[in-house]
């Protein structure tokens, strides 16, 4: 049994598959199809991303709205915890964009 790549996600499968056990593409199917199938994945990846960014944007907002809370910056467990969020959605929504302009160029 031999390892090839899928035509469509690109991850490994065995060669005697009918199907990608990934993403369930019908790899007897003519290559038309497996070229849609490898457009919707494709989007699908994309999506998948920008929900990503989405949320690292949202954990980003929310940590400052929790700071902030009232106007002033807090002195409490609102502190660590709103920068903690604020820190780690800034660096998710940052690794999310160079994800997306990644996949982009391929
Ligand atoms: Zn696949």
């Amino acid at each position: 049994m031999a390892l090839i790549d899928c035509p469509a996600c690109g991850k490994r499968i065995s060669d005697k598959a009918k199907s990608c056990t990934h993403c369930k593409v019908d790899l007897t199917a003519d290559t038309e199809s497996i070229e849609s199938a490898q457009r919707i994945s494709a989007i699908n990846k994309r999506t998948q991303l920008m929900n990503h960014s989405f949320v690292a944007l949202l954990a980003f907002v929310g940590g400052f709205a929790l700071w902030f809370w009232g106007g002033e910056a807090a002195a409490n467990w609102r502190q660590p915890t709103g920068i903690g969020l604020m820190a780690a959605g800034f660096v998710g929504y940052l690794v999310t964009r160079v994800r997306l302009a990644l996949d982009k160029r391929s």
